[in-house]
C-alpha cells in the first residue's frame, strides 16, 4: 500500500499517540479491566473516538484507507482501544444514517466526543453466530414500545450511556436506542475474559423496559441486510487492521528481543529455528497488510465486492494475529508469558480477533458462498 504524504503524517501522530499514551498503560488496563476515562476523553480530544465522521458530526471525516492504517496504529497498542473506536464508529454511524435527526443530534456528537459511550448490543446468551434468531422481543405500547429480553457480550456496555439494541417487533427484526436510565433496563458487567480484558463487557436484561417511539431507529426486513450488515462490516474493517497492528507489535517485540537476548553465547536472532520464527511472522504480517488494504482500496472505490474483501482480510489476519503473537510468546520464552512484557497480553487479545464481528468459522461459510455468487456462470 503505497502511502499519500497526508496518509504519512496522519500515521505519524496515530503512532505518536499509540506510543505516548496507549502503550505505557495498555498492560495497567488489562490487569485493570477497564480503560482510564482520560484515554476516552482524549481519544474524544483529537476527534479520534470516530474519525470517519464528517466534522460537523465530531470527526476528522478519515478516508477508508486512513482509518485502515489508524485501527492498525490502535491495535498495536491496546486491542481495547481498537475495539472501543470500532464500537463508537459502528452505533454513531447507526445512528447518524438511520436515526431521527434529534436522534443524531443527541448523540453523534456526544458519542464522537467520548461524553456518552455507545454499545451495539446484539449478540444474546443463546444467540451469537445465529443473531438473526435473537428471542429478545418489542411490543407497542401508547406512546413507544416495551422491550423484554438478554443481551451479553456488550462491549463497554459497562461505561455506555445508551444502546442500540436489536429485538423483534410485529414478527420482524428491529432496532432500538436504548438509554441506560430506562426504568427496567438492567446492565451488569462480565469480568474475567480472556482478552480484550478492558473492554468493560456487560449483559443487559430488559425486563419490560418501555422506550419512546422515537426511540425506534429501524424496522422490517433491511435491519439485518442494511443496520446490522453495514455496521458489522464496518467493525470487521477494523477488527482486520487491528489484527495487523497487534501482529506487527508482536513482530517489533520479537526482532528486538532477538537482537538482545544472548543464548549459548550468539543473540538468539543468530539460531536458525528463530529466525524461522521470524520468517513466518513477517509473511504473515505482510500478507494481512496486503489484504487489508487491498480491502480498504475497494472500499474506498464503493467496489461490489469490496464486503467480501473486508471478510477475507478479516479471516486472514485475526488467524494470522494468533499464530504470531504465538510465535512471539515462544521466541520471549519464560519473558513471553510475563505482565512485565506485552506479547502475552497480544496473545490473548488475538483470540478474541477470531470471535468477534463474526467467528472465523462463519467466515469460512461466508466467504465461500460468496465467492460462490460471484463465480457463478
Ligand atoms: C470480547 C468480546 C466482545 C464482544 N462484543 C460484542 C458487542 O459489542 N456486541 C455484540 O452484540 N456482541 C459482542 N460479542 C459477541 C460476539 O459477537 C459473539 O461471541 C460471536 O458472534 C459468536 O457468538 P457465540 O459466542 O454465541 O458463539 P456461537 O455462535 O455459539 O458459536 C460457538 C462456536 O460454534 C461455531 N459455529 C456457530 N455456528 C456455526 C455454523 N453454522 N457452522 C460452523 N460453526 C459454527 C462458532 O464459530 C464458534 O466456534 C463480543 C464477544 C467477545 C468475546
Amino acid at each position: 500500500m503505497r502511502l499519500t504524504d497526508r496518509q504519512r503524517e496522519d500515521v505519524a501522530a496515530f503512532a505518536a499517540f499509540t506510543d505516548e499514551r496507549i502503550i505505557p498503560e495498555a498492560n495497567h488496563w488489562d490487569a485493570e479491566q477497564h480503560l482510564s476515562d482520560e484515554i476516552v476523553l482524549a481519544l474524544g480530544k483529537a476527534r479520534w473516538l470516530v474519525p470517519t465522521l464528517p466534522v460537523e458530526a465530531g470527526g476528522t471525516a478519515l478516508d477508508v484507507p486512513t482509518y485502515g492504517l489508524f485501527s492498525a496504529e490502535m491495535g498495536r497498542g491496546c486491542g481495547s482501544v481498537r475495539n472501543l473506536v470500532a464500537v463508537q464508529g459502528m452505533v454513531a454511524h447507526a445512528i447518524l444514517k438511520w436515526g431521527s435527526r434529534a436522534q443524531s443530534e443527541r448523540w453523534v456528537p456526544r458519542i464522537a466526543a467520548g461524553e456518552a459511550v455507545g454499545a451495539f448490543a446484539l449478540t444474546e446468551p443463546e444467540n451469537g453466530s445465529d443473531a438473526r434468531n435473537g428471542r429478545t422481543t418489542a411490543e407497542r405500547i401508547a406512546g413507544g414500545y416495551r422491550l423484554t429480553g438478554r443481551k451479553k457480550w456488550m462491549s463497554f456496555g459497562q461505561r455506555a450511556a445508551v444502546f442500540l439494541v436489536f429485538a423483534r417487533l410485529d414478527d420482524e427484526p428491529a432496532v432500538f436506542l436504548v438509554e441506560r436510565e430506562t426504568p427496567n433496563f438492567t446492565v451488569r458487567p462480565i469480568g474475567g475474559l480472556l482478552g480484550l480484558r478492558a473492554s468493560e463487557l456487560a449483559e443487559l436484561e430488559l425486563n419490560g423496559c418501555e422506550i419512546p417511539a422515537e426511540n425506534l431507529i429501524a424496522h422490517g426486513r433491511l435491519v439485518f441486510d442494511l443496520v446490522a450488515t453495514t455496521s458489522l462490516d464496518y467493525g470487521r474493517y477494523s477488527t482486520a487492521w487491528g489484527a495487523v497492528g497487534l501482529a506487527t507489535a508482536c513482530l517489533d517485540a520479537s526482532l528486538d528481543y532477538a537482537r538482545t537476548r544472548t543464548q549459548f553465547e550468539v543473540p538468539l536472532a543468530e539460531h536458525q529455528l528463530i529466525r524461522a520464527l521470524l520468517t513466518d511472522m513477517v509473511a504473515a504480517v505482510e500478507a494481512a497488510r496486503l489484504l487489508c488494504g487491498q480491502a480498504g482500496e475497494l472500499r474506498a472505490a464503493g467496489h461490489q465486492d469490496a464486503v467480501r474483501q473486508t471478510l477475507i482480510a478479516k479471516y486472514f489476519a485475526s488467524r494470522a494475529a494468533y499464530q504470531v503473537a504465538g510465535d512471539a510468546v515462544q521466541v520471549h520464552g519464560a519473558n513471553g508469558v510475563s505482565s512485565d512484557y506485552p506479547v502475552q497480553r497480544h496473545l490473548r487479545d488475538a483470540k478474541i480477533q477470531e470471535i468477534i464481528e463474526g467467528t472465523s468459522e462463519i467466515q469460512r461459510l461466508q466467504i465461500a458462498e460468496a465467492t460462490l455468487q460471484r463465480t457463478r456462470v
